[in-house]
């Protein structure tokens, strides 16, 4: 019995960094801010409020799947995915299922395989539960501040085979939600989230077998993602060795990831679509797009320049090699400062490549513009410029001119160089350290 294969497909929640929640006017940005400050009737799901979608949230939607190559069908609406937690004080969740914002698409990886995109679609989030222990009573408490704000679930084909080729896809996907300016897409702070859908065909004696998918959940980096992924693969081998469970419609489970074990942990069973009883969101009507706003749709990813484009221009543009453009361009905003100190670098005379190198290498310090970087650039070249043989034999001339310098120093007054350290910065430019003065005394 032999591990033929891992197959892996994810699901991605990105919570959109839009003014207001999805539905209603309350202030989406809720990160640290205090619990129930910013809710309404709405977002309470209170008997009789009226949702009013956030049109600024379906735009960016629209610009997520654009970008990943999605086609935007003409028509859409939202639905009711009903089911009971604490957390979704409505008893449904206003989804998409039929008839999702953006459908199919794909996103590159670095070896050039292509994972498939199902979909990408618009819901609001949940609220938030906190477990925790008040006066020696354990407690579920309920935040409502996230209840509502605009998520995007991308959903990629089952086509990833590797926990690695997982982890990536999960980082070129934040890199490019970050890139559109549209999510933090934070890990940490719960932006972005993600659950891995794993399985695995096993080959017996000339036969193939598949076992039950499992969702996982919990979790909190790309490095759990792929620690998690790891751990599941080898469960369902060792699981099917000895039960020879075999995937079928219906038998999928969620686990958790116990990231201090190590180790997965089932949670449920997992509902089937049907068990949601989906239908039509009555209080919303369907969204048509009439031509003009697809074409505008189009118009506003054509502006803007995705991570892949831009790597590809910088190799182009600066000479780089690949793994210059790929770190520069890894961070939009090191992308921009490192344009910016191109620019700044024309007039200096410091190429492209030697700003290159000092931001990779972080050689200069952090808080520098792009000029005061250019500045430390040129000024460390013209030092490099003259030939050390050069420097010494011009220091020990100033030594043998003035022996009151030579004895003060060895009186005990280094401070007495300084005058050395000026006399060189005025004939070469060049700033020597008391030290390397000091070793040329005999
Ligand atoms: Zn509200």
């Amino acid at each position: 019995m032999e591990l033929s294969k891992t197959i892996i497909g994810l699901e991605v929640h990105i919570e959109l960094r839009t003014k207001s929640k999805m539905f209603c006017s309350c202030s989406a940005d809720h990160f640290g801010v205090e619990p129930n400050t910013q809710t309404c009737p709405v977002c309470l799901g209170l008997p009789g409020a009226l949702p009013v979608p956030n049109e600024k949230a379906i735009k960016d939607t629209i610009v997520i799947g654009l970008s990943l190559g999605s086609t935007i069908p003409k028509s859409t609406w939202f639905d009711r995915k009903n089911y009971f937690y604490p957390d979704l004080p409505k008893g449904y969740q206003i989804s998409q299922y039929k008839n999702p914002l953006c459908v199919g698409g794909s996103l590159e990886l670095d070896s050039g395989k292509k994972i498939g995109i199902t979909r990408a679609h618009l819901e609001e989030d949940t609220a938030k539960l906190q477990h925790a222990t008040i006066s020696g009573e354990e407690v579920s408490l309920i935040d409502f501040n996230r209840s509502g704000v605009p998520l995007v679930e991308i959903v990629s084909e089952p086509v990833l085979s590797t926990s690695d080729e997982a982890k990536e896809y999960l980082e070129k996907l934040q890199q490019l939600v970050r890139y559109l300016g549209v999510s933090d897409a934070d890990m940490e702070k719960g932006s972005m989230r993600c659950e891995p859908n794993v399985n695995i065909e096993i080959k017996e004696s000339g036969k193939l077998y598949r076992t039950p998918i499992t969702e996982l959940k919990n979790i909190n980096s790309f490095r759990f993602a792929k620690r998690a992924i790891d751990y599941e693969v080898q469960r369902q081998f060792e699981e099917f060795k000895e039960k020879r469970e075999e995937m079928t419609p219906g038998n999928k489970q969620t686990r958790g990831w116990d990231e201090t074990k190590g180790i997965t942990v089932l949670q449920r069973q997992k509902e089937e679509a049907k068990d949601y009883r989906y239908f039509p969101e009555p209080d919303i009507p369907p969204i048509v797009w009439t031509d003009e706003d697809l074409k505008s749709f189009a118009t506003r990813i054509k502006e803007i320049e995705l991570p892949k484009e831009k790597r590809q221009r910088f190799l182009r543009e600066y000479s780089l090699s690949d793994y210059q453009a790929r770190i520069l361009t890894d961070l939009k905003e090191q992308a921009e400062y490192y344009e910016a100190s191109v620019r700044a670098g024309k007039e200096k005379g410091v190429s492209p490549l030697e700003i290159a190198n000092v931001v990779i290498n972080k050689r200069a310090g952090k808080d520098l513009s792009p000029e005061e970087l250019v500045e430390f650039i040129a000024r460390e070249k013209e030092i490099k410029e003259v030939p050390e043989e050069e420097i010494n034999s011009l220091i020990e001339k100033y030594l043998e001119e003035n022996p009151d310098i030579v004895r003060s120093f060895k009186e005990g007054k280094p401070q007495a160089l300084g005058k050395i350290i000026g006399l060189v910065k005025k004939e070469l430019g060049v700033i020597v350290s008391a030290d390397k003065i000091a070793s040329l005394i005999k």
